[in-house]
């Protein structure tokens, strides 16, 4: 059982993935996983619970790239190297800095979108990130943010190696 960045079982409980779980958001951002049931729970600062599922926070078996990478054109390995450098990024920004037609970046996304190699990010997270970057919040700009997926990673390392 391997679960997604952030979050860690907590080990007064030690949940089993047969338990109901509850998470408790810890200092570090971190959210520790305890079982339902568990009696520190009830001394713990009830507005940090939050709900969770197994579905939710386990991550998935390691993809391995398969057909369908061959398909993809050096334009998609070039959008997708500019996201594993500069992370979170919109069509236009991204046109831009590669130096290619913008709607072969807009084709681009909505490819690696679909293959899964990509994901949309919510506005909420840039606001996050970007306030981490120079200390202050910005507004959000009305584009479709794109960050790499953890398969999209795995093509990109993949396609290097060749
Ligand atoms: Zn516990």
């Amino acid at each position: 059982m391997k679960l997604k960045e952030d979050y860690t079982l907590a080990s007064c409980c030690n949940p089993a993935q047969s338990d109901n779980i509850v998470g408790y958001y810890s200092h570090n951002n971190i959210i520790k996983v305890h079982r339902a049931d568990c009696s520190n729970l009830q001394k713990a600062d009830q507005t940090r619970l939050v709900s969770l599922e197994w579905a939710n926070i386990l991550t998935e078996d390691t993809p391995k790239p398969s057909e369908d990478f061959d398909g993809l054109t050096e334009t998609d390995f070039a959008v997708l190297l500019h996201h594993a450098n500069f992370g979170v990024d919109y069509s236009l920004k991204v046109a831009a800095v590669l130096h290619i037609d913008k709607q072969a970046v807009f084709d681009s996304h909505a490819r690696l979108r679909d293959m899964g190699l990509l994901e949309r990010v919510e506005p909420r997270i840039i606001q996050y990130r970007k306030g981490i970057v120079d200390n202050r919040w910005i507004k959000h700009r009305n584009h479709t943010y794109y960050d790499l997926t953890s398969k999209g990673r795995l093509y990109l390392e993949h396609y290097k190696e060749r």
